[in-house]
C-alpha cells in the first residue's frame, strides 16, 4: 500500500475556474492550505455550459456541470488541479416553500481524473422572481431582492417567437429598469418579467453560501484516511435507526455511517456523527407517534 505523506497537496497548483468572481469566496479559505498555489482562470468560457438567464440551457445536472467547468481546464492550463463551482436555484427539497441554493464545488485532479466534492443547500438566498403588473411593484420587488447590491435580471419574452426575446443584465440603477419598465410594459404578445442575478458577481448572498460550500470541500480534504493519509475520508454510507433513549427502538434517527478512502478503499463504521447514542423520545414512533 502506498502511504502518502503530508502534506499531500505540497507544491501542487490548482486552477479555479470562474468567470465571476468566485476567488472571493474560495481562495481567502484556501490560502496556504496544504501547501497547494491557486491561479485564476477568468479567460475560460463557462458559459458553454449553460447559464442562469437561460440563453443557453443547462443540459447536465449541477455536479456533472462543475465537473465539466473544471475539465476545460486540461490542455488549457498548466496545473495538478481544477476547482468549479455551479449553483442550482428552487424550491428547498425538503421545505418546499422556500427557495434554496443549492451549491456543489467539484476539486478535479486533472491528471487522473480522480475528483473530490461537496454540495451544501442553504436557505440563504434572494432568488425570486415577478412579472409586474406596474411600476410600485417593481420597486417593491428591488427593494426585496436588495438591489442594486444584488443584481437583476429582465426579460421580454415573445409569445410567438423565441428569437424576438431580449435579456437586460447588468443593469446599475433604478433609473435604467424604469426605461426599460416603460418601454416594454404592455406590449402586445410580449411578456415582460424580473428575476434576479443569480451570477457570483452580482449577487453577495450567493457568494456567502459558494464560500460556506467551500468550507465544507476544505473540511473534507483535511480529513485523512487512516490507513494511507488520502484526502477526503468521509461518508459514502449512512444507517438509520439510533434507539430511541425510552424503549429502545429503533428510530429515523442516524444510528451508524461508513467512512471509505477512495484511494486504498480502507472502510470503517463510525457512530452517529454528532455522538448521539440514543434518540430523544421525540423521534420514536412508538412513545410519539
Ligand atoms: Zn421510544
Ligand atoms: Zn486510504
Amino acid at each position: 500500500m502506498n502511504l502518502i505523506k503530508e502534506p499531500f497537496f505540497q507544491d501542487k497548483t490548482c486552477v479555479l475556474i470562474t468567470m465571476h468572481g468566485k476567488e472571493k469566496a474560495i481562495l481567502p479559505l484556501f490560502q496556504g492550505f496544504e501547501g497547494l498555489n491557486f491561479i485564476v482562470a477568468p479567460t475560460l468560457n463557462t458559459d458553454i455550459l449553460g447559464t442562469f438567464s437561460g440563453e443557453v440551457i443547462r443540459v447536465q445536472n449541477p455536479l456533472e456541470t462543475a465537473l465539466l467547468k473544471a475539465k476545460l481546464a486540461i490542455n488549457h492550463v498548466d496545473a495538478d488541479y481544477a476547482i468549479a463551482n455551479e449553483g442550482s436555484f428552487g424550491p428547498h427539497p425538503s421545505i418546499y416553500f422556500i427557495p434554496a441554493d443549492h451549491e456543489w464545488i467539484v476539486l478535479l485532479e486533472l491528471k487522473t481524473g480522480r475528483f473530490w466534492h461537496t454540495q451544501h443547500i442553504s436557505t440563504n438566498t434572494n432568488f425570486s422572481s415577478i412579472v409586474p403588473k406596474n411600476w410600485i411593484e417593481v420597486i417593491e420587488f428591488l427593494r426585496s431582492i436588495d438591489f442594486p447590491n444584488h443584481g437583476i435580471i429582465i426579460k421580454l419574452e415573445s409569445e410567438i417567437n423565441d428569437n424576438n426575446n431580449q435579456i437586460f443584465k447588468d443593469l446599475d440603477s433604478k433609473l435604467e429598469i424604469e426605461e426599460i419598465f416603460n418601454k416594454y410594459e404592455n406590449i402586445e404578445g410580449y411578456r415582460l418579467s424580473f428575476e434576479t442575478d443569480m451570477r457570483a458577481h452580482r449577487n453577495p448572498t450567493r457568494m456567502q453560501v459558494i464560500a460556506e460550500t467551500a468550507e465544507k470541500l476544505k473540511r473534507k480534504l483535511q480529513a485523512t484516511c487512516p490507513t494511507c493519509n488520502y484526502p477526503g475520508f468521509d461518508i459514502v454510507e449512512v444507517e438509520k435507526g439510533l434507539p430511541c433513549s425510552i424503549c429502545e427502538s429503533p428510530t429515523r434517527l442516524i444510528h451508524k455511517v461508513l467512512y471509505a478512502c477512495m484511494n486504498c478503499h480502507h472502510q470503517e463504521w463510525s457512530g452517529n456523527p454528532e455522538g448521539l447514542i440514543v434518540s430523544d423520545p421525540g423521534f420514536c414512533e412508538y412513545c410519539n407517534p
